[in-house]
């Protein structure tokens, strides 16, 4: 396994539609658990193929909280067939939107069907935080960052911000200055 490097905004890549996969081969396999290993080693609760660069629609999650403990999911070709009328808010933060957090409302229950990591086809009932992930990482395959659900005059702020950040670690490792301390990203573990 291996860890892969994870984009950020504003990078063109995360914003591209993801391709559906034909058949869950070795290939596949391997990005899925080569994903996993770098979702936990970020460590965030969930990651789309699109957020390393591959434009599959494949996803990764592992969520363990009080009230849902999934374990590793692997999801090829996730589609969502059912959503619930009721809206759930949550404090949605992304590996790929580093320590920026915003409250979205997307449906609180839905049911995805999808390929697992053997290939069979298989269907999930979600909610809670579990419902909001897989919504969150569906998104990414279709090139949508949870800041798209925000509004503008907040999303060009942080993403003014990435930007800033982006074009200060390239010139602090021009001059080689030692890096800074990262700050801890608040709540990184709701990061996916
Ligand atoms: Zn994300």
């Amino acid at each position: 396994m291996a860890l892969l490097p994870i984009l950020t905004a504003p990078d063109p890549r995360l914003k591209k539609k993801s391709k559906p996969i034909e058949t869950v081969d070795a290939e596949i396999v391997r990005l899925m658990d080569d994903m996993l290993e770098t979702m936990y080693a970020a460590p965030g609760i969930g990651l789309a193929a699109p957020q390393v660069g591959v434009l599959k629609r494949v996803i990764v999650l592992d969520i363990e909280r009080e009230d849902v403990k999934t374990g590793p999911l692997f999801m090829a070709n996730p589609e969502i067939i059912e959503a619930s009328d009721e809206d759930v808010t949550y404090e949605e933060g992304c590996l790929s939107v580093p320590e920026h957090y915003s409250d979205v409302a997307r449906p609180a229950h839905v049911r995805v069907r999808y390929l697992d990591r053997e290939g069979k086809a298989q269907e999930l009932a979600c909610d809670g935080l579990l419902a909001t992930c897989v919504q969150h990482e569906i998104d990414h395959l279709d090139g949508v960052l949870f800041i798209d659900h925000i509004s503008s005059l907040k999303r060009n702020m942080i993403l003014r911000k990435l930007l800033k950040a982006r074009k200060d670690a390239e010139r602090e490792a021009e001059d080689d200055k030692p890096a800074l301390p990262k700050s801890r990203a608040k709540a990184a573990a709701e990061a996916m």
